[in-house]
């Protein structure tokens, strides 16, 4: 079973190094592919989906006139000449392939998000940080994406790291099985958990799913494995949740469950670019948060549960 745990493969399309923001200390954070919802204000869109995606960044083309690799590499024709001399894709035949264009493009004006990785190669990379770790108090963050849904590689994962005595932690959507849930809390130090809107109705429209399953997973974790730490966070989101009321209601979701911190997160609009890359325009176009109402969210959740609330610094 060990041996098979590190011999385990992923989709993975980041990991990120030395973060402060996601858990304890300082941590890496490794990024799986595929979400079970599809919150508008996704801030990383090329999680969404579990395969390879092509992306596009003109800015480094060197264009068609000086370079023109890309075209030829296309099995499929779906680059085509764009008006301003820089390819122009047909997505809609660019799917299932193995992105030969991106192996042809020198300048990196193609790319893929997302890729085969196994356990051992993912843990060497978390593990070059140990020393940070164990004066920080920091470890592996498993992100997403939900992370939970590659269920056997994320639980692979986070034994086989457990195993070389990395401390661990997820972010998680909680809309997953609850046998995962159960199983990956097991090996867990900490749980990062998003509670996006406590309306079945308004989450449904907004992410596609409603918050059942995962109001019944938070349940779990904060009954069940009463040793994990767990905060839950909201992302305060122009048009969704950024109403006294709304936050309220999660703030009194959380109210009984004693042990649990929580964390309200100001929406940015950093994935922008990464929409564009896709082809794809960002759902929520330029809203933005103002900071006087986030501080008076941040009051209302204060009022509700006093110094549980963490202050992001
Ligand atoms: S990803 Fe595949 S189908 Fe899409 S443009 Fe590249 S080679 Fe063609
Ligand atoms: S191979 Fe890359 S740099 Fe060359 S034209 Fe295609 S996208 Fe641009």
């Amino acid at each position: 079973m060990e041996q098979e745990d590190a011999r385990q493969q992923g989709m993975v399309f980041n990991i990120q190094k030395y973060s402060v923001h996601d858990g304890p200390g300082i941590r890496t954070i490794v990024f799986l592919k595929g979400c079970s919802l599809a919150c508008r204000w996704c801030s990383n869109p090329e999680s969404q989906s579990g395969f390879p995606e092509l992306a596009y960044n003109a800015g480094r083309c060197l264009s068609l006139g000086k370079c023109g690799h890309c075209l030829p590499a296309c099995p499929h024709g779906s680059i085509a000449e764009g008006s301003d001399g820089k390819p122009s894709i047909d997505r809609s035949h660019c799917t299932g392939c193995s992105l030969p264009c991106v192996q042809a493009c020198p300048a990196q004006g193609l790319l893929a998000y997302g890729q085969p990785k196994s356990v051992d190669e993912v843990l060497r990379v978390v593990e070059q940080d140990m020393a940070f770790y164990s004066r920080s108090g920091g470890g592996l963050t498993l992100s997403g994406g939900e992370p939970l849904l590659q269920g056997s590689f994320a639980l692979a994962l986070l034994r086989e790291a457990r195993k070389r005595r990395i401390k661990t932690a997820v972010e998680t959507c909680g809309m997953v099985a609850p046998d995962v849930v159960r199983e990956a809390a097991s090996c867990l130090n900490h749980v990062l958990f998003d509670l996006k809107h406590m309306d079945a109705a308004v989450h449904k429209a907004q992410t596609g799913c409603s918050n059942a399953r995962i109001l019944d997973n938070f349940r779990i974790l904060a009954d069940d494995f009463p040793e994990v730490p767990v905060l839950a966070r909201t992302p305060v989101i122009p048009g969704v949740n950024d109403t006294p009321e709304a936050i309220a209601a999660i703030a009194d979701f959380v109210r009984p469950f004693g042990r649990i911190r929580y964390e309200l997160l100001p929406y940015h609009r950093l994935g922008t670019q990464k929409y564009h890359f896709l082809g794809r325009e960002a759902p929520l176009g330029d809203a933005q948060l103002g900071k006087d109402l986030f501080r008076a969210l941040q009051g209302v959740a204060l009022d509700i549960l006093g110094e549980r609330v963490q202050i992001p610094g």
